[in-house]
């Protein structure tokens, strides 16, 4: 028992002198010390063990303070790696991923197979990836997926998309290829990139809210993703906001879904476009964003109507919860303002004025990559204790 305890005290003692290192960049040791209140003693001898492991390297001397200038170390980016993986809503997308959200390599597989054929393609994308990394460095496997996860039980308890229900990939995974794997739901994990890497970094609360196919959001609070008690937080793309309106794949009526997202949105620009009946989703969403350019007053409509939906959610979200962050990402974002402003407008009309005036509505830089970054992140989150 007391041997626990010392090994779980020396555990936690390393991640924090790692984190504090990763944190500062270039740092000594004496400012380690002096940053994390260890004694000198104790972070010289954790430096040396994450020395040998090859997680931080010296790199050259700092300013003397009197006496003989500091050794300063550092955490080279590519150090380690993660493989983090966006099941998409079309394909499944993997990178491996440095130590600082970096993409080294990236392979993809398009299409939408279901149940075990789409677990075969995720095993071959893995193996593909794998080939690319020296095996020492490679932390683990992350990955974002559609539907309810249990982060704690690496389970996918339901993916409608891919017709999965209580699909224990964390074991399926390790069991195959014998490293650690972590999975959460992809707007989650997107939100975990966004906190890290995104707009105001490390800002301590913020909303993502991801619209494609389906709409969902992930939360940080006090810089932790928030998985709610059935790890469903964030569903906010089936709150009811047209009561009496369209029929949702969920079966309930008047869903965030059916009026504000790619599929709505699609649908509606089909409706005034002739000839668009056999384009896809993806295809019909760079048609709306030409007809917008040409100044098409139905598109823009078609926007802006979606827009205030989703700022009713946000309302509702920002009513709730009161946090001053919130960030757009998935497909929708290449509308851009055309979005933004009425998802803005709608917001600060609906929503309490003390709340709303400080409330902004962001959009990632994160791009396409947001779901496979965050995936990494929580890699490096639970193997190391980063962030
Ligand atoms: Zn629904």
């Amino acid at each position: 028992m007391k041997k626990t305890t010392h090994e779980q005290t020396k555990l936690h003692n390393m991640r924090l002198i790692l984190r504090t290192i990763y944190e500062a960049g270039t740092i000594s040791r004496a400012d380690v010390a002096r940053l994390t209140k260890l004694t000198p003693t104790t972070v010289s001898d954790l430096v040396e063990v994450l020395l040998t492991d090859g997680l931080v390297e010296e790199v050259g001397f700092g300013v003397s303070v009197g006496g003989k200038p500091p050794t300063l170390i550092t955490v080279p980016s590519e150090s380690r790696f993660a493989i983090g993986i966006d099941l998409a809503d079309n394909g499944i997308h993997g990178s491996l991923i440095n130590l600082r959200g970096e993409i080294k390599y990236t392979a993809s597989i398009p299409g939408n197979l279901v149940g075990d054929a789409a677990l075969e393609q995720i095993y071959t994308l893995i193996a593909q990836l794998m080939e690319h990394v020296d095996k020492k460095q490679l932390l683990g496997i992350g990955l974002g997926s559609p539907g309810v996860v249990s982060f704690e039980e690496g389970i996918v308890r339901r993916a409608v998309k891919y017709q999965w229900k209580e699909i224990p990939l964390r074991s399926l995974l390790q069991d195959k290829f014998d490293i650690p794997v972590f999975i959460a739901n992809d707007s989650q994990v997107a939100a975990l990139a966004e906190y890290i890497y995104g707009v105001d970094p490390n800002e301590k609360n913020l909303v993502l809210l991801k619209v494609g196919e389906g709409i969902s959001a992930g939360l940080i609070i006090d810089g932790k993703i928030f998985f709610g008690d059935g790890n469903g937080a964030g569903e906010v793309g089936h709150i009811c906001v047209e009561p009496g309106g369209l029929l949702c794949r969920c079966g309930h009526i008047g869903c965030l879904e059916t009026v504000a997202s790619l599929r709505a949105l699609a649908q509606m620009t089909r409706e005034i476009l002739p000839g668009s009946d056999g384009l896809t989703n993806e295809l019909l969403l760079e048609k709306l964003v030409g007809l917008i350019e040409a100044e098409n007053a139905e598109s823009k409509r078609i926007v802006s109507r979606a827009g205030d939906y989703l700022g009713l959610a946000v309302a509702n979200i920002v009513g709730l919860l009161n946090i001053h962050k919130i960030v757009l990402a998935g497909p929708v974002t290449v509308l851009g303002d055309v979005l933004v402003q009425p998802i803005l407008a709608s917001m600060q009309e609906k929503a309490l004025d003390a709340l709303s005036k400080q409330t902004q509505i962001l959009v990632s830089d994160l791009g396409t990559n947001i779901v496979q970054i965050g995936a990494a992140a929580l890699v490096q989150q639970s193997t190391l204790g980063l962030f």
